[in-house]
């Protein structure tokens, strides 16, 4: 069985008794036909405006036929016994989160979908994740917070592992699942931290963090995507 149920997944359960952790952070989203939006936007163009307890960001998709927009901040109202609730993160809070933005960013955040939030979850990485002719994949494995936009190219990455194990083993289970699970646990691991980590810079609040980053993206042309290349990096078998 291969349980690739998700965030919340209850196959999961039977190999962990974790659960899901907030960082108390809330996204919004907002796909807009392109026609709709009133900036120039270049095919390549991937804009991210960063803010203290927040972000924004906008890329065309679907061919240029569509504008995403993503909006995230940290919720202000969020307190453990709300959580399992929608009481909090609610539009009144994104609106507040954005208030103080230039009025582009502000712009932006009016032409969002206000039915529907998702909160930012992760876990902590599994040191196992097969038990038997048990195994995960993709979120149910691995979920990372979506500072990378890594979440479901992580799980095709499972994918493509696991199938090249089980026809490698081919009519072995538990060399296949063993073989998917060393390969892929380090590098989802990798992810799900850095993920973790590439927020906080974005998000700080503090004076030196955003200082420090500031430098190192200013300095950084602005075709220039190097900095993820590590994720790009052919996957060795
Ligand atoms: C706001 C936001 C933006 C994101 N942006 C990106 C991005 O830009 N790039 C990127 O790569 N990732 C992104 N992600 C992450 C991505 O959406 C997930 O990592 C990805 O969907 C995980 O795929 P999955 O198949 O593992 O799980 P899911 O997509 O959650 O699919 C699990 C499936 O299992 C089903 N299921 C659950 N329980 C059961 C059950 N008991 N029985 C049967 N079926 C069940 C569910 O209905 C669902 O269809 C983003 C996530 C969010 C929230």
């Amino acid at each position: 069985m291969v349980g690739a149920d998700g965030l919340w997944s209850r196959a999961r359960g039977l190999l962990s008794t974790d659960r899901p952790i907030t960082d108390t952070y809330v996204a919004y989203r907002g796909a807009l036909p392109m026609g709709e939006i009133t900036v120039p936007v270049e095919p390549d163009d991937e804009i991210i405006w960063i803010g203290p307890n927040k972000h924004l960001v906008q890329y065309p998709i679907r061919r240029g036929e569509l504008y995403n927009q993503v909006a995230v901040f940290r919720s202000t109202r969020y307190t453990p016994e709300l959580e399992p609730t929608d009481d909090w993160g609610g539009p009144t809070e994104l609106d507040a989160a954005f208030a103080g933005s230039c009025e582009q960013v502000r712009t932006s955040i009016t032409m969002f979908n206000r039915d529907r939030r998702w909160v930012m979850y992760d876990r902590e990485p599994l040191a196992d994740w097969t038990r038997g002719r048990v195994t995960l994949l993709g979120d149910a494995a691995h979920p990372m917070v979506q500072y990378l936009a890594q979440g479901a190219c992580q799980a095709l990455e499972d994918a493509e592992c696991l199938a090249r194990h089980l026809a490698k083993h081919a009519g072995d289970i538990d060399e296949a699942f063993a073989g998917y699970q060393a390969e892929r646990i380090p590098r989802t691991a990798l992810v799900q931290h850095v993920a973790r980590g590439w927020g906080q810079v974005w998000h700080d609040d503090g004076e030196v963090v955003p200082a420090l980053r500031d430098r190192v993206f200013g300095r950084r042309a602005t075709d220039d995507y190097t900095d993820p290349d590590w994720l790009y990096q052919p996957v060795t078998s």
